[in-house]
């Protein structure tokens, strides 16, 4: 749903390596790409939807599962009339705007019995995954701190990542959800506090939504963490500080080569289709009935640490307690 660049560039070449899933209808507002996407995928015209009559997916027995790629305040909607229609939902990041909308998507999905999972491709890419499984392991031993860096410069000034009734925010929604995650993930536990700073070096072309925030996380059990990410510059990377040694990525966050190091060996530098890992894992949870390592919950929780980062802000307090879940 939403046929846009990720869909195009990343998804549908995904769809390819996946085992065991195939894309067998789309739903867009153009009539036209979406004609060309039934001749290339080879599903049925029939198969084509638009966000109008949507809901009559519902009697479509070639769809299980609606992957929505829109921007992302248009995502509770879809959630919502996905699980209606009795479709499970992947949900691009980040999954709502709000952490109150993460609960209404998560009990509109519970309600109708369908699985929803949030599209964080990096869980399965097994560089990234090294430096959480090394967590609690010897050498290791338990994080005490991450650094997570997610920025690159916002090109196109009239696009909807700058309008916030469609983005919900700046770069914090879009990219600062991967700094969230990568804290979190590598942690392993979920933060207490936030602490957060916003700078603006162009209030034009960001005059509706964030453009650079820093924050830093407090943890449960000591550790802390400290990200960045910005509209206005170029990064991306982690650091974990663990009790013994280290480990650190970069390119930590986009669709890889993901490349680092961990207690000084490099990691080889695989290429991974993510999005075709994360899709048949999905399979998997749906045929088992179990719940996805990305399931809603996880977008519910970033979304508290996007809330209780604005907070800070908004407040101009330096510390502001995240609402658990
Ligand atoms: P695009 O703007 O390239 O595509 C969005 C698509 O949504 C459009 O092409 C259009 O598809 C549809 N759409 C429906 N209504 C609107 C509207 N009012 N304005 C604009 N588009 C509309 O965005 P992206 O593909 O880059 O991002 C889409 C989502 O995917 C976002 O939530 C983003 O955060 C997420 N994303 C995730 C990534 C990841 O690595 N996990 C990477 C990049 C994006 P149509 O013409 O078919 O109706």
């Amino acid at each position: 749903m939403g046929l846009g660049n990720y869909a195009t560039r990343q998804l549908a070449p995904a769809f390819k390596e996946t085992h065991h899933c195939k894309l067998t209808g789309v739903v867009s507002g153009d009539p036209a790409k979406a004609k060309r996407w039934s001749d290339e995928h080879g599903f049925a015209p029939e198969n084509i939807y638009d966000y109008e009559n949507f809901d009559s997916i519902a009697k479509n027995p070639d769809i299980d599962v609606v992957y929505i790629v829109l921007p992302n305040s248009m995502h509770l909607e879809f959630i919502e009339r996905s699980a209606a229609a009795g479709k499970h939902v992947i949900c691009e990041k980040p999954m709502t705007v709000t952490a109150e909308e993460s609960r209404r998507a998560i009990k509109a999905c519970r309600a109708a019995g369908v699985q929803l999972s949030v599209g964080y491709r990096l869980h399965f890419d097994p560089n990234y995954r090294a430096l959480m499984l090394a967590r609690g392991t010897a050498p290791s031993g338990q994080v005490r701190y991450v650094q997570a860096d997610m920025a690159f410069p916002m090109g196109n000034p009239n696009q909807w990542r700058l309008r916030k009734a469609l983005a919900g925010g700046g770069a914090m929604y879009d990219v600062g959800v991967y700094c969230t995650q990568s804290a979190r993930f590598f942690v392993g536990e979920e933060p207490i506090a936030v602490t957060a700073q916003e700078i603006k070096t162009d209030p034009v072309k960001f005059a509706e939504v964030d453009e650079t925030i820093m924050f830093q996380l407090e943890f449960p059990g000591g550790a802390t963490a400290n990200c960045t990410t910005s509209y206005g510059f170029r990064s991306n990377s982690v650091h974990v500080d663990y009790q013994k040694g280290w480990g650190s990525l970069q390119p930590a966050h986009n669709y890889g080569p993901i490349q680092g190091v961990l207690h000084n060996q490099p990691l080889e530098p695989r290429k991974f289709s993510q999005q075709a890992l994360q899709m048949d894992d999905f399979v998997r949870c749906i045929r088992e009935g179990v719940e996805s390592e990305v399931s809603g919950l996880e977008g519910l929780k970033d979304a508290l640490v996007v809330d209780a980062v604005y907070q800070s802000i908004a407040n101009g307090s330096r510390r502001t307690l995240i609402e658990s879940v």
